[in-house]
Protein backbone atom coordinates (compact mmCIF):
# COMPACT_ATOMS: atom_id res chain seq x y z
CA UNK A 1 0.00 0.00 0.00
CA UNK A 2 1.29 3.58 -0.77
CA UNK A 3 2.58 5.59 2.29
CA UNK A 4 -0.17 8.20 2.95
CA UNK A 5 0.72 11.61 4.43
CA UNK A 6 -0.56 13.04 7.25
CA UNK A 7 -3.05 16.23 6.70
CA UNK A 8 -1.96 17.74 9.93
CA UNK A 9 1.80 17.42 10.17
CA UNK A 10 2.16 20.35 7.34
CA UNK A 11 1.95 23.92 8.56
CA UNK A 12 -0.91 25.82 6.95
CA UNK A 13 1.48 27.60 4.14
CA UNK A 14 2.79 23.96 3.10
CA UNK A 15 -0.65 22.42 3.22
CA UNK A 16 -2.18 25.18 1.18
CA UNK A 17 0.50 24.61 -1.31
CA UNK A 18 0.18 20.72 -1.88
CA UNK A 19 -4.34 21.24 -2.27
CA UNK A 20 -3.82 23.79 -4.64
CA UNK A 21 -1.13 21.21 -6.42
CA UNK A 22 -4.26 19.49 -6.34
CA UNK A 23 -5.96 22.05 -8.10
CA UNK A 24 -8.28 22.74 -5.47
CA UNK A 25 -9.15 26.24 -4.39
CA UNK A 26 -7.44 28.16 -1.25
CA UNK A 27 -10.19 28.15 1.02
CA UNK A 28 -10.20 24.05 1.05
CA UNK A 29 -7.36 24.50 3.55
CA UNK A 30 -9.31 26.63 5.93
CA UNK A 31 -12.03 24.50 5.68
CA UNK A 32 -9.80 21.18 6.78
CA UNK A 33 -7.63 23.78 9.05
CA UNK A 34 -11.09 24.17 11.04
CA UNK A 35 -11.74 20.23 11.40
CA UNK A 36 -8.71 19.64 12.65
CA UNK A 37 -9.09 22.69 15.19
CA UNK A 38 -12.30 21.16 15.95
CA UNK A 39 -11.45 17.81 16.53
CA UNK A 40 -12.99 15.66 13.81
CA UNK A 41 -11.79 12.37 13.92
CA UNK A 42 -11.66 11.63 10.15
CA UNK A 43 -12.22 13.10 6.88
CA UNK A 44 -15.90 11.98 7.41
CA UNK A 45 -16.51 14.38 9.64
CA UNK A 46 -15.71 17.23 7.75
CA UNK A 47 -18.75 17.72 6.22
CA UNK A 48 -18.57 20.80 4.01
CA UNK A 49 -16.28 18.87 1.95
CA UNK A 50 -18.30 16.57 -0.58
CA UNK A 51 -17.82 12.79 -0.31
CA UNK A 52 -16.37 12.78 -3.41
CA UNK A 53 -13.61 14.85 -2.59
CA UNK A 54 -13.27 13.56 1.36
CA UNK A 55 -12.85 10.02 -0.93
CA UNK A 56 -10.04 11.80 -3.17
CA UNK A 57 -8.18 13.76 0.01
CA UNK A 58 -8.48 10.18 2.13
CA UNK A 59 -6.59 8.62 -0.76
CA UNK A 60 -3.69 10.55 -0.75
CA UNK A 61 -3.50 12.05 3.42
CA UNK A 62 -3.70 9.90 6.65
CA UNK A 63 -6.23 11.13 9.17
CA UNK A 64 -4.21 10.52 12.44
CA UNK A 65 -5.51 11.63 16.06
CA UNK A 66 -3.69 11.46 19.32
CA UNK A 67 -5.70 8.57 21.41
CA UNK A 68 -6.40 9.03 25.72
CA UNK A 69 -5.11 5.86 26.62
CA UNK A 70 -5.53 6.77 30.25
CA UNK A 71 -7.60 9.41 31.17
CA UNK A 72 -7.55 9.98 35.66
CA UNK A 73 -10.24 12.04 37.27
CA UNK A 74 -9.20 13.66 40.77
CA UNK A 75 -11.37 14.48 43.26
CA UNK A 76 -10.94 18.31 42.53
CA UNK A 77 -12.27 17.74 38.71
CA UNK A 78 -8.32 18.08 37.51
CA UNK A 79 -8.24 15.25 34.94
CA UNK A 80 -4.34 14.09 33.36
CA UNK A 81 -4.49 12.61 30.09
CA UNK A 82 -1.70 9.93 29.21
CA UNK A 83 -2.14 10.46 25.43
CA UNK A 84 -0.67 8.00 23.00
CA UNK A 85 0.79 9.97 19.56
CA UNK A 86 0.02 8.76 16.52
CA UNK A 87 3.19 6.92 15.78
CA UNK A 88 2.98 5.41 19.58
CA UNK A 89 5.06 7.95 21.52
CA UNK A 90 3.16 8.99 24.86
CA UNK A 91 3.12 12.15 26.10
CA UNK A 92 0.68 13.29 29.40
CA UNK A 93 -1.50 16.87 29.72
CA UNK A 94 -3.17 17.80 31.97
CA UNK A 95 -6.77 19.83 32.37
CA UNK A 96 -7.29 22.39 34.85
CA UNK A 97 -10.33 24.08 36.44
CA UNK A 98 -9.75 27.14 38.02
CA UNK A 99 -12.38 30.00 39.23
CA UNK A 100 -11.33 31.83 36.34
CA UNK A 101 -11.61 29.52 33.75
CA UNK A 102 -9.78 26.14 32.27
CA UNK A 103 -6.69 25.47 31.93
CA UNK A 104 -4.33 22.63 29.97
CA UNK A 105 -0.75 21.92 30.87
CA UNK A 106 0.89 20.35 27.92
CA UNK A 107 4.05 18.56 26.80
CA UNK A 108 6.29 20.04 24.13
CA UNK A 109 8.62 16.83 24.29
CA UNK A 110 8.24 12.89 24.87
CA UNK A 111 10.74 13.24 27.88
CA UNK A 112 13.61 15.80 29.11
CA UNK A 113 17.09 16.08 28.29
CA UNK A 114 17.69 18.93 31.18
CA UNK A 115 18.33 16.07 34.27
CA UNK A 116 16.00 18.10 37.25
CA UNK A 117 16.84 16.02 40.07
CA UNK A 118 12.98 16.06 41.24
CA UNK A 119 11.48 15.90 38.32
CA UNK A 120 9.91 12.41 36.60
CA UNK A 121 9.72 13.90 33.04
CA UNK A 122 14.05 13.61 32.76
CA UNK A 123 14.25 9.98 33.95
CA UNK A 124 15.01 8.58 30.67
CA UNK A 125 16.14 11.16 28.64
CA UNK A 126 14.57 12.89 26.06
CA UNK A 127 13.11 10.49 23.42
CA UNK A 128 11.94 12.98 20.72
CA UNK A 129 10.84 16.53 20.35
CA UNK A 130 6.95 16.99 19.30
CA UNK A 131 5.89 18.89 16.33
CA UNK A 132 3.82 21.50 16.35
CA UNK A 133 0.37 19.58 15.24
CA UNK A 134 1.10 16.88 18.46
CA UNK A 135 0.51 19.81 20.38
CA UNK A 136 -2.07 20.89 19.16
CA UNK A 137 -3.42 17.49 19.06
CA UNK A 138 -3.03 17.53 22.87
CA UNK A 139 -5.51 20.95 23.00
CA UNK A 140 -8.10 18.81 20.32
CA UNK A 141 -7.86 15.62 22.64
CA UNK A 142 -8.42 17.67 26.27
CA UNK A 143 -11.31 19.61 24.45
CA UNK A 144 -12.89 16.42 22.73
CA UNK A 145 -12.67 14.46 25.91
CA UNK A 146 -13.70 16.97 28.36
CA UNK A 147 -16.26 18.67 26.55
CA UNK A 148 -15.28 22.08 28.33
CA UNK A 149 -13.51 25.25 26.40
CA UNK A 150 -10.08 25.58 27.60
CA UNK A 151 -8.69 29.30 28.35
CA UNK A 152 -5.28 28.98 29.05
CA UNK A 153 -2.78 26.87 28.07
CA UNK A 154 0.58 26.13 29.54
CA UNK A 155 3.79 25.05 28.22
CA UNK A 156 4.77 23.12 31.55
CA UNK A 157 4.13 19.62 30.77
CA UNK A 158 7.19 17.10 29.83
CA UNK A 159 9.69 18.18 28.52
CA UNK A 160 11.83 22.00 27.91
CA UNK A 161 10.39 24.55 25.46
CA UNK A 162 13.61 26.13 24.46
CA UNK A 163 15.26 22.99 23.58
CA UNK A 164 12.10 22.47 20.89
CA UNK A 165 12.45 26.07 20.30
CA UNK A 166 11.37 26.45 16.69
CA UNK A 167 8.17 23.57 16.94
CA UNK A 168 7.44 25.51 20.01
CA UNK A 169 7.09 28.81 18.35
CA UNK A 170 5.08 27.06 15.61
CA UNK A 171 2.99 25.78 18.02
CA UNK A 172 1.94 29.27 19.82
CA UNK A 173 0.94 30.66 16.08
CA UNK A 174 -0.85 27.72 15.43
CA UNK A 175 -3.28 27.86 18.36
CA UNK A 176 -3.33 31.62 18.35
CA UNK A 177 -4.98 31.51 14.50
CA UNK A 178 -7.70 33.41 14.07
CA UNK A 179 -8.77 31.05 11.83
CA UNK A 180 -8.84 27.90 14.13
CA UNK A 181 -8.52 28.67 17.67
CA UNK A 182 -7.72 31.94 17.70
CA UNK A 183 -6.32 31.77 21.77
CA UNK A 184 -4.81 35.50 22.85
CA UNK A 185 -1.73 35.10 23.16
CA UNK A 186 -2.21 36.71 26.86
CA UNK A 187 -3.76 33.37 27.65
CA UNK A 188 -0.87 30.97 26.90
CA UNK A 189 2.31 30.53 29.44
CA UNK A 190 5.58 29.46 28.67
CA UNK A 191 7.52 27.80 31.04
CA UNK A 192 11.59 27.12 30.98
CA UNK A 193 14.32 25.81 33.45
CA UNK A 194 16.18 28.53 32.38
CA UNK A 195 17.40 28.44 28.86
CA UNK A 196 18.77 32.08 28.42
CA UNK A 197 19.26 32.34 24.87
CA UNK A 198 15.52 31.29 24.21
CA UNK A 199 14.21 33.71 26.92
CA UNK A 200 15.74 36.64 24.80
CA UNK A 201 14.36 35.19 21.63
CA UNK A 202 11.01 34.67 22.89
CA UNK A 203 10.76 38.08 24.39
CA UNK A 204 11.44 39.30 21.27
CA UNK A 205 8.86 37.05 19.52
CA UNK A 206 6.09 36.86 21.57
CA UNK A 207 5.91 39.89 24.12
CA UNK A 208 2.40 38.93 24.89
CA UNK A 209 2.62 35.84 26.36
CA UNK A 210 3.34 34.70 29.70
CA UNK A 211 6.84 33.62 30.71
CA UNK A 212 7.27 31.33 33.96
CA UNK A 213 11.02 30.69 34.58
CA UNK A 214 11.49 27.25 36.86
CA UNK A 215 13.89 28.57 39.58
CA UNK A 216 13.59 26.20 42.65
CA UNK A 217 16.80 27.68 43.87
CA UNK A 218 17.81 31.23 45.68
CA UNK A 219 21.84 30.80 44.52
CA UNK A 220 24.02 29.31 42.49
CA UNK A 221 25.18 26.24 44.11
CA UNK A 222 22.02 24.83 45.06
CA UNK A 223 20.87 25.62 41.59
CA UNK A 224 23.49 23.79 40.34
CA UNK A 225 22.48 20.84 42.55
CA UNK A 226 19.17 20.74 41.52
CA UNK A 227 19.12 21.85 37.91
CA UNK A 228 21.93 20.91 35.79
CA UNK A 229 20.88 24.01 33.18
CA UNK A 230 22.43 26.10 36.16
CA UNK A 231 25.85 24.92 35.13
CA UNK A 232 25.43 26.15 31.69
CA UNK A 233 23.36 29.75 32.42
CA UNK A 234 24.37 30.56 35.40
CA UNK A 235 22.02 32.20 37.91
CA UNK A 236 23.13 35.85 37.51
CA UNK A 237 22.84 35.03 33.80
CA UNK A 238 19.27 34.27 34.35
CA UNK A 239 18.18 36.85 36.23
CA UNK A 240 19.86 39.58 34.28
CA UNK A 241 18.11 37.85 31.40
CA UNK A 242 14.99 37.98 33.35
CA UNK A 243 14.93 41.35 34.60
CA UNK A 244 15.47 42.22 30.86
CA UNK A 245 12.49 40.84 29.89
CA UNK A 246 9.93 42.37 32.02
CA UNK A 247 11.72 45.52 31.13
CA UNK A 248 11.24 44.38 27.67
CA UNK A 249 7.73 43.22 27.88
CA UNK A 250 6.03 45.55 30.45
CA UNK A 251 4.60 41.88 31.62
CA UNK A 252 5.22 39.90 35.48
CA UNK A 253 7.74 37.31 34.70
CA UNK A 254 6.50 34.16 37.01
CA UNK A 255 9.01 32.11 39.38
CA UNK A 256 8.44 28.62 39.99
CA UNK A 257 9.53 27.33 43.02
CA UNK A 258 9.23 24.05 44.27
CA UNK A 259 9.62 23.69 48.02
CA UNK A 260 11.35 20.81 49.41
CA UNK A 261 11.56 20.09 53.08
CA UNK A 262 14.62 21.28 54.78
CA UNK A 263 16.56 22.03 51.67
CA UNK A 264 15.18 25.41 50.01
CA UNK A 265 12.28 26.29 52.28
CA UNK A 266 14.37 28.27 55.13
CA UNK A 267 13.99 31.83 55.96
CA UNK A 268 17.82 32.66 55.00
CA UNK A 269 16.41 31.03 50.82
CA UNK A 270 13.65 33.40 51.64
CA UNK A 271 16.14 36.40 51.99
CA UNK A 272 18.18 35.38 49.42
CA UNK A 273 15.14 35.23 47.20
CA UNK A 274 14.08 38.26 48.05
CA UNK A 275 17.02 39.98 47.40
CA UNK A 276 17.17 38.17 44.21
CA UNK A 277 13.85 39.29 42.86
CA UNK A 278 13.93 42.92 44.74
CA UNK A 279 12.72 45.43 41.98
CA UNK A 280 11.71 42.97 39.44
CA UNK A 281 7.84 43.25 38.04
CA UNK A 282 7.46 39.60 39.44
CA UNK A 283 5.51 36.99 40.76
CA UNK A 284 6.57 33.71 42.94
CA UNK A 285 4.69 30.57 42.42
CA UNK A 286 5.61 28.44 45.37
CA UNK A 287 4.60 24.54 44.92
CA UNK A 288 4.70 21.83 47.55
CA UNK A 289 7.17 19.22 45.55
CA UNK A 290 5.18 16.60 44.56
CA UNK A 291 6.90 13.68 45.90
CA UNK A 292 9.00 11.07 43.04
CA UNK A 293 9.28 7.83 44.14
CA UNK A 294 12.63 7.46 42.22
CA UNK A 295 13.97 10.92 43.59
CA UNK A 296 13.40 10.54 47.23
CA UNK A 297 13.01 14.19 47.85
CA UNK A 298 10.06 15.59 50.16
CA UNK A 299 7.71 18.07 49.42
CA UNK A 300 7.53 21.10 52.52
CA UNK A 301 4.02 20.98 54.12
CA UNK A 302 1.07 23.39 53.73
CA UNK A 303 1.59 24.98 56.77
CA UNK A 304 5.74 25.72 56.20
CA UNK A 305 4.82 26.56 52.42
CA UNK A 306 2.42 29.48 53.95
CA UNK A 307 4.94 30.58 56.04
CA UNK A 308 7.52 30.79 53.61
CA UNK A 309 5.00 33.08 51.14
CA UNK A 310 4.30 35.12 54.16
CA UNK A 311 8.04 35.72 54.70
CA UNK A 312 8.41 36.64 50.70
CA UNK A 313 5.36 39.47 50.97
CA UNK A 314 6.65 40.68 54.14
CA UNK A 315 9.60 41.63 52.15
CA UNK A 316 8.21 42.92 49.03
CA UNK A 317 8.10 39.89 47.03
CA UNK A 318 4.36 39.09 45.45
CA UNK A 319 3.98 35.56 46.68
CA UNK A 320 0.96 32.43 46.49
CA UNK A 321 0.98 28.79 47.37
CA UNK A 322 -0.20 27.51 44.68
CA UNK A 323 -3.48 25.31 44.83
CA UNK A 324 -2.11 21.34 44.30
CA UNK A 325 -4.61 20.12 42.21
CA UNK A 326 -4.40 16.37 41.73
CA UNK A 327 -1.83 15.61 44.03
CA UNK A 328 -4.02 12.27 44.37
CA UNK A 329 -3.75 11.23 40.36
CA UNK A 330 0.38 11.74 39.92
CA UNK A 331 0.03 15.10 38.40
CA UNK A 332 3.58 15.87 39.04
CA UNK A 333 5.57 16.40 36.25
CA UNK A 334 6.24 13.23 33.88
CA UNK A 335 4.93 10.80 36.97
CA UNK A 336 2.38 9.10 34.63
CA UNK A 337 4.33 8.06 31.88
CA UNK A 338 6.63 6.41 34.03
CA UNK A 339 4.28 4.74 35.62
CA UNK A 340 2.82 3.59 32.52
CA UNK A 341 5.64 2.81 29.94
N1 LIG B 1 11.02 22.39 31.31
C1 LIG B 1 10.12 23.44 31.68
C2 LIG B 1 8.66 23.06 31.69
C3 LIG B 1 8.28 21.72 32.24
S1 LIG B 1 8.38 21.39 33.98
C4 LIG B 1 10.52 24.02 33.01
O1 LIG B 1 11.44 23.51 33.61
O2 LIG B 1 9.94 25.02 33.41
C5 LIG B 1 6.99 22.14 34.70
C6 LIG B 1 7.24 22.56 36.14
O3 LIG B 1 7.10 21.47 37.06
C7 LIG B 1 8.64 23.11 36.36
O4 LIG B 1 8.56 24.26 37.16
C8 LIG B 1 9.30 21.98 37.08
O5 LIG B 1 10.44 22.40 37.74
C9 LIG B 1 8.18 21.49 37.96
N2 LIG B 1 8.34 20.18 38.54
C10 LIG B 1 8.96 19.11 38.04
N3 LIG B 1 8.91 18.09 38.91
C11 LIG B 1 8.24 18.54 39.98
C12 LIG B 1 7.88 17.96 41.22
N4 LIG B 1 8.20 16.71 41.52
N5 LIG B 1 7.18 18.73 42.09
C13 LIG B 1 6.86 20.01 41.79
N6 LIG B 1 7.17 20.60 40.64
C14 LIG B 1 7.88 19.89 39.76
Amino acid sequence: MRNLENIKAFTREERAAVLKGMGLPAFREKQIFAWICRGAKGWDECTDLSKDLRAKLSQRFSWENAEAELVQTSSDGTRKFLIALPGGDRVEAVFMAYEYGNSLCISTQVGCAMGCSFCASTIGGRIRSLSAWEMLEEYVLAVRETGSPINHIVLMGMGEPFDNYGEVAAFLRLIHDPQGIGLSYRNLTLSTCGLVPGIRRFGDEFPQVNLAISLHASNQADREKLMPVAKAYPLDELMAACREHAEKTGRRVTFEFALIAGRNDTPQTARELASLLRGMLCHVNLIPLNPVTETGLQGTDRKAAAKFRDMLESMGIPATVRRQLGADIDAACGQLRKKYT
